[in-house]
């Protein structure tokens, strides 16, 4: 017979660490899946100031580590696999993990997380947390009366070119067309903020600095014309893609794949699949807006599994 499972988490960011937390005090037997990247997003991050409980800030890779033996300590079961597929049509889920084993479950937490989009350069990857980011509010204050970069022209890049101006001397937008994609108003605001010095037509062709980013080297697309601007931040923000991918055709998504829950719950439209942190949440994309939704998840999923008689 297949093993079956309580309570799956599939994830181990902080929603699913969060979530595995309450479930296990809760006495749910819960049992995580860390997925492709065990710890998530901030374990490529440094140092995070802004969690609160950390008065002196931790390290992002730290944190991780602590979130997981809180969860351990609860005798929540963790498993260093992938979750590659479900089936959600019956009252118990089912899942399959990257070594084939199938699995079934009467409820399941997501907190499969998102990734940022990167550019795809060579001096990208080699200068990630070393000047290179893909979060303003995690890494802006690093950078503060130093000169920064942002490229893209969404809404995030537009939101991240305005915090920074309130840190930086000068924030240059890095747009590669001729217009900014981001909503009317958060494009006035960029234009009217003095320190924001918005470059069109333009692709970043390299990020300059051995162990940290000095400078970057930008080519106009329209005439070719090349040009290098020392900056000691470079904020990429060209999007996240949700981790949602084994979800299709099964949960509701938006049309770039975020999942959608009944408002003011983690409730999906399947019974007993709850949903929780950045899968679920293209605007906050928060450590703390993630953990308060992994709990959410697992409150609910406990309430489901007790009026089931499950547990
Ligand atoms: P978007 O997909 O909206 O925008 C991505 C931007 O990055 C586009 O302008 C795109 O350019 C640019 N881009 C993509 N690839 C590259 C590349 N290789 N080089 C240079 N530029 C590139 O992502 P966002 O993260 O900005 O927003 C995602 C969603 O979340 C949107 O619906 C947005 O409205 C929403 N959001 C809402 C917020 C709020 O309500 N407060 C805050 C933040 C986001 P191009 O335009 O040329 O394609």
């Amino acid at each position: 017979m297949n093993e079956r499972i309580n309570c799956l988490i599939i994830g181990s960011g902080p929603a699913g660490y969060t979530a595995a937390i309450y479930a296990a005090r809760a006495g749910l037997k819960p049992v995580l899946y860390t997925g492709i990247e065990p710890g998530g997003q901030l374990m490529i991050t440094t140092e995070v100031e802004n969690y609160p409980g950390y008065p002196q800030g931790v390290q992002g890779p730290q944190m991780m580590e602590d979130f997981r033996m809180q969860a351990e300590r609860f005798d929540t079961e963790i498993r260093y696999a992938i979750i590659n597929k479900v089936d959600l049509t019956g009252p118990i889920h089912k899942a399959w993990t990257d070594a084939g084993d199938e699995l079934e479950a009467h409820s399941i937490i997501i907190s499969t997380g998102a990734s940022a989009k990167w550019l795809g350069l060579e001096s990208e990857k080699r200068l990630t947390n070393n000047g290179v980011s893909a979060c303003a509010v995690c890494d802006g204050f690093f950078f503060r009366n130093m000169d920064v970069a942002v490229v893209g022209a969404g809404d995030t890049a537009a939101e991240e070119a305005m915090y920074l101006s309130k840190l930086c001397p000068t924030v240059h937008l890095i747009v590669r067309r001729d217009e900014m994609r981001a909503s009317k108003i958060m494009q006035e605001r960029v234009k009217n903020t003095a320190n924001i010095k918005i470059h069109w037509n333009t692709e970043t062709e390299e990020i300059l600095g051995e162990s940290e980013v000095e400078a970057m080297r930008l080519v106009n697309n329209k005439t070719g014309e090349k040009t290098t601007i020392p900056v000691k931040g470079f904020f990429v923000a060209i999007g996240h893609k949700p981790n949602t991918d084994i979800f299709k055709g099964w949960l509701d998504m938006d049309e770039a794949g975020y999942l959608i829950a009944k408002p003011g719950t983690s409730k999906t439209k399947i019974e007993g699949v709850f949903v929780s942190g950045d899968a679920a949440d293209k605007v906050y994309r928060q450590a703390v807006t993630a953990a308060g939704t992994g709990c959410m998840a697992a409150l609910d999923a406990e309430r489901y599994l007790g009026e089931k008689g499950i547990v």
